[in-house]
């Protein structure tokens, strides 16, 4: 009796101890939560050989190394075309939004380019759906301007089929809300930086996409913005210190004129 009462405790002693190792182990390989920051090329992947901002050529270079998303800049010029340029200015034209596009046309880009339509744009970034199409919509003389301009992308994203690869930015808050509205459940991110995540998030934006001094004098805003469940993207992060200091902070996006850097620093963590 003495000996099999021995030989019960003997085996439940043993099968605590088999279940206590188990769950251990469990817990010791069980996948911890770490967010994989990716890379978004700004102006394309321009800082190369050959290259220009926003140019063809440089979306081509970052379908070539494969990151996230190619960021380029929307504007409408003043006879309603669509193109694919930095700033109100452009060369020798002082502000893009007040003339033809024959005119800007005219001035090609450093690397010889003429600065592309968005409708050719968007037809490259076609070719490869692997990379997201960032499109900041610049602001325009407006807010009718700017209404008239989200209504034509839409409907210019739209025909294309690239809904689900194209992602919306700008400083405008007007834009970001006229893409809301006009699309709902539309991928937009705000960038000028001056609202709070919960803010952004009441408006319906999906994402904040704010400047990296700006994230450094909030830093709580990450952790907000993913409460909220909306992405963070900060710019332009080119140095190396930046770019692991912002993989620290747990942004999801990184935008880069150095998008090969920050690529090598993701793939070393
Ligand atoms: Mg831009």
């Amino acid at each position: 009796m003495k000996r099999l009462f021995i030989t019960v405790v003997l085996i439940g002693a043993l099968a605590a101890a088999i279940y206590y190792f188990y769950q251990n182990a469990k817990e010791a390989t069980a996948p911890t939560e770490e967010t994989t920051t990716q890379v978004i090329a700004h102006r394309g992947y321009w800082d190369r050989e050959g290259s220009a901002q926003n140019s063809l050529t440089a979306l081509k270079a970052a379908q070539e190394i494969g990151a996230y998303g190619s960021e380029f800049d929307v504007q409408m010029t003043a006879d309603d075309e669509l193109i694919v340029v930095h700033g109100h200015g452009y060369a020798s034209i002082e502000d893009v939004r007040k003339v033809p596009y024959a005119d800007v046309k005219a001035i090609p880009l450093p690397n010889g380019e003429i600065v592309p339509l968005l409708a050719d744009y968007l037809d490259l970034g076609a070719q490869n759906k692997d990379v997201k199409l960032i499109l900041e919509i610049k602001d325009n003389l407006s807010p009718e301007r700017e209404t008239a301009m989200v209504e034509k992308i839409l409907a210019m994203v739209r025909e294309k089929g690239l809904e689900q690869q194209v992602e919306y930015i700008a400083f405008s808050l007007h834009v970001c809300k006229e893409l809301v509205r006009l699309q709902p459940g539309v991928t937009v991110a705000y960038l000028m930086g001056d609202i709070t995540p919960t803010q952004a998030k009441e408006y319906g934006f999906t994402g904040i996409d704010y400047n990296y001094g700006t994230i450094n004098e909030h830093p709580e805003w990450v952790k907000e913005a993913h409460d909220n469940g909306l992405t963070v993207n900060v710019w332009t992060v080119n140095g190396e210190q930046d770019i692991r200091n912002a993989i620290e902070q747990g942004v999801d996006f990184i935008t880069s004129d150095a998008p090969e850097l920050v690529q090598q620093i993701v793939a070393e963590k």
